[in-house]
């Protein structure tokens, strides 16, 4: 029986599935949130194909399963399904189980800590796609965070604050050239998320080392020059993920 916490600790793969399923959606309804939030468009609404327009039917709409049903393209046109797609669907599905196991399957604080994760993922995608950070999803980040840090009260006040005020002085320094406002309310996330202000300094840091290393191959292999803007968020998306699997036996082996 499910405890008034709602643990799902006797049932692991039971729990682990339902994750996993729940990650599947959420993922299928984030590849519409990117391909529509940037042009404007109504979040409501059935699909389509972006190249012939036909709307899809419901046997085109399973996760996962259409795209490789119909080998990964369009029914009526045959166009190819960008893989963004699967792969959106199928990674938000291994955010999901990720936050169920490292939540020790607790299940709203997973569930919270999954629709965060989630929420970062998209911001990632939009940040490399366009190099813009909408507000319908890093607002819904930040909050979200909040909600899922009071699970553990109680409430960071530092770590958050040095998420956003870091990003907020180079906002200032630069007149908004270096990064945008977007930037300072996900690093507020962050520091929610994180809660120590030790793990958030070390997710900075990873940031800047894995945005450091991927501009210099990039500019190695000539695909950037070094005048080209590089979008962050998806650094600090890696960094966070890492800080969240292995922050504090960084900080145990480097003591700061
Ligand atoms: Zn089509």
């Amino acid at each position: 029986m499910l405890s008034p916490m709602l643990s799902l600790g006797d049932y692991p793969v039971l729990g682990s599935l339902l994750f996993l399923a729940i990650g599947v959606v959420m993922g299928s309804f984030g590849t519409v949130l990117v391909s529509r939030l940037p042009q404007g468009r109504t979040i409501l609404g059935r699909s389509q194909c972006p190249r012939c327009g036909k709307t899809l039917g419901p046997a085109e709409l399973v996760p996962l399963l259409s795209f490789a049903v119909q080998g990964g393209r369009c029914r009526s046109c045959e166009s190819r399904i960008p893989w963004l797609y699967p792969i959106v669907e199928a990674f938000s599905a291994l955010l999901f189980l990720l936050a169920f196991l490292r939540q020790g399957m607790w299940v709203l604080p997973g569930l919270a800590l999954g629709v965060v994760l989630w929420l970062f993922l998209l911001v990632t995608i939009m940040d490399a796609q366009t190099g813009f950070i909408s507000d319908y999803l890093s607002f819904p980040f930040l909050v979200l965070s909040v909600v899922y840090a009071l699970f553990f009260p109680p409430l960071p006040i530092i770590a958050p604050l040095i998420g956003a005020g870091f990003f907020a002085a180079q906002w200032a320094g630069s007149r908004g050239k270096w990064v945008g406002s977007g930037d300072i309310i996900i690093g507020a996330g962050m520091g929610f998320l994180l809660r120590d202000w030790r793990l958030l300094v070390i997710a900075l840091f990873l940031a800047y080392i894995i945005g450091a290393l991927t501009a210099l191959v990039l500019i190695l292999f000539k695909k950037k020059t070094i005048k080209d803007r590089l979008a962050f968020v998806p650094f600090l998306f890696v960094a966070t993920l890492i800080t969240l699997i292995a922050g504090y036996d960084i900080l145990d082996f480097y003591i700061f």
